[in-house]
């Protein structure tokens, strides 16, 4: 039987096809990753932009003893050419761009102000007005042509900002996975209806549609599948219609999980089935012969949603270019454990969940109690898996570090 490594490391390199690119508007793109770079179409700032609210003489033109002559308002958005003689300044705004005639801005508050013929200011003792106050030199935050947001990068609301800036008003991006999604079960009724005694509702396709569209992919739930051979064979096939597809159910030893069986007729070729990890060994995984991956999770909601952040949501990730490696968003982290733990499962490696929360000492992992396999609730409260590795009986003191997933 695999190790928790070696399936993800087994899915990965299963996930051959990368997602071809569509172009989106700017404002669609926030979560996606980018296809191309940004790059910037003009300098930044575009042009010596003003800085502070003031008058905007010639340096070399100015002498601090005498009043300036305060020549026409510029505001931001003006376009202004005339020249300033020694001693003439314009009363400038910030953001306007600083005419070709002045280099340097010294606030309006620093000037006693004089009436005249041309309003006139004479600078207050001990106030600086060394060349180049208070702009913000043209290309200072950026040069025309540089890269300014890389390609694989997943778009931030900092980086649609710039985007704007440099007039990506559309912006190549990667296409999301489309992933089926269908639950199995005789036993499964949807939320809206009322179950029998012997009914539950389905939870794990919420589930998985919900984390799906958190990593980044386009979720389908295509509904729920009866525990049956002739109703899977008539129904499972279009859940290949995608890039991935995922299955709740079925995948354990029951009498009726017939789910590998009509995979492999849809010409579905395992690849594996079971990984020593707990919860979520049952876990089946295939390629189709067209490249959807299959992913064949155990119903156990607790099983379903650990195999989904273990092995489902880096694939995710690689099809869209977000490589583990890539560093862009790190799933796995390492942090103190708040409280003493003992792993109980045999198991090479057991994932508990957990809260991450802030203590004094920083960042550290609450475990969360729960009463066992197929107890859902507490995944409620967690926000993240604790890997917990080793012989059971292993103990894991508080403030020792323990792997960190984040969910
Ligand atoms: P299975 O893997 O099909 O043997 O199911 C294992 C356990 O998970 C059973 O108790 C099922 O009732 C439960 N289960 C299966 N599918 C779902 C689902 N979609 N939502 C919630 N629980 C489920
Ligand atoms: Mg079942």
């Amino acid at each position: 039987m695999l190790n928790y490594e070696q399936a993800l490391a087994t899915v990965l390199s299963n996930t051959a096809h990368a997602m071809s690119e569509e172009c989106v508007a700017l404002e669609q793109s926030l979560g996606r990753v980018l296809s191309r770079p940004i790059v910037a179409d003009r300098p930044l700032p575009p042009f010596n932009r003003v800085a502070m609210d003031g008058l905007a003489f010639k340096h070399s033109d100015f002498n601090p003893t005498l009043p300036l002559e305060i020549k026409n308002e510029v505001l931001a958005g003006m376009e202004v050419n005339n020249s300033l003689a020694p001693n003439q300044a314009f009363h400038i705004m910030t953001g306007a761009a600083l005419p070709a005639s002045a280099d340097t801005v010294v606030q309006i508050e620093h000037f006693e102000l004089q009436s005249g013929e041309l309003p006139q200011a004479l600078l207050q003792s001990g106030r600086d007005y060394s060349c180049g106050l208070n702009i913000h030199p043209v290309g200072a935050d950026a040069a025309k042509g540089e890269e300014l947001v890389s390609a694989s990068s997943c778009v931030t609301p900092a980086q649609m900002g710039v985007m704007a800036a440099v007039g990506s008003s559309e912006v190549w991006v990667k296409r999301k996975p489309v992933v089926n999604i269908f639950s199995t079960g005789d036993e499964l009724v949807a939320p809206e209806d009322i179950p029998t005694a012997v009914q539950i509702r389905d939870s794990n396709s919420y589930v998985l549609m919900s984390f799906c569209q958190r990593s980044g992919a386009n979720a389908k739930r295509l509904g729920t599948l009866k525990d049956d051979l002739s109703y899977l064979r008539q129904h499972l096939g279009q859940g290949l219609a995608g890039d991935i597809l995922l299955l709740s159910g079925g995948v354990s030893a029951g009498t009726h999980d017939y789910i590998p069986q009509v995979l492999e007729e849809l010409g579905v070729t395992q690849v594996f089935h079971k990984v020593a990890i707990k919860p979520g060994k049952p876990l089946w995984f295939g390629v189709s012969d067209s490249g959807v991956l299959v992913f064949g999770l155990p119903g156990n909601p607790v099983s379903t949603q650990v195999n989904f952040n273990l092995f489902v949501r880096p694939v995710i990730h690689q099809m869209v270019g977000l490589g583990l490696e890539n560093g862009d968003e790190p799933k796995t982290l390492r942090l103190p454990i708040s409280l003493d733990w003992v792993k109980r499962s045999p198991r090479p490696d057991q994932f508990i969940n957990g809260k991450i929360t802030a203590s004094e000492q920083g960042m550290v992992v609450l475990p969360i109690h729960d009463h066992g396999s197929g107890d859902f609730c507490s995944f409620a409260k967690a926000d993240a898996l604790i890997r917990l590795s080793g012989d059971r009986g292993t103990t894991y003191s508080a403030g020792s570090l323990v792997e960190v997933i984040r969910m």
